[in-house]
């Protein structure tokens, strides 16, 4: 047995039952899974994360924000430190949006480097389904401001992972 792929496999199968209800908000409604399973993906193959607890906690990084799902139960499942992880990408969803969207910034830099990696992938998916399979509603000017929040958040990963860090780049530029 190899704990770290049991691990992955794991964190996986625990994403994809949170989130079996949910889609994404491009047109064509593809499954939640899809996004968490893109970030791991990044991860692994543009950023050569090797660390199976940040593949883990990239697969989870929504659970806890966007289904039921506590930190407890993480923790209980698949340890403090993809627990931990989680609990640093997750938005604290009873404070208004602009607020949220302005800790995102403040904290970016305050992170711990797992942490980063999983945000780091999370603007890169992000970016890349805006400019591939947008929401139906979004405009121009609502994807640049998008582009324009999310380059502040990652000015404070910087330094993590080059290669991701271009990846990202890329990803605003073709955008605005
Ligand atoms: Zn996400």
């Amino acid at each position: 047995m190899n704990p770290d792929l049991v691990l992955v496999l794991d964190a996986a199968a625990f994403a994809a039952d949170k989130h079996r209800r949910q889609r994404r908000k491009d047109a064509e409604a593809t499954p939640y899974i899809n996004h968490p399973l893109t970030l791991a993906t990044i991860l692994a193959r543009e950023g050569s994360v090797a660390d199976a607890e940040v593949i883990a906690a990239a697969l989870l990084h929504d659970t806890v924000e966007d289904t039921e799902t506590t930190l407890a139960e993480l923790e209980a499942r698949f340890g403090r430190g993809v627990a931990g992880m989680v609990a640093e990408v997750t938005d604290d969803k009873s404070l208004p949006k602009a607020e949220r969207k302005r800790l995102q910034v403040a904290r970016a830099a305050h992170k711990s480097p797992g942490a980063k990696l999983v945000k780091l992938a999370d603007k890169i998916a992000n970016l890349r389904d805006i400019a591939g399979s947008p929401p139906a509603d979004w405009d121009q000017a609502r994807k640049a401001a998008y582009v324009r929040w999310a380059s502040e958040v990652v000015a404070g990963l910087r330094g993590t992972n080059a290669a991701l860090e271009a990846a990202f780049d890329a990803a605003a530029a073709a955008i605005i």
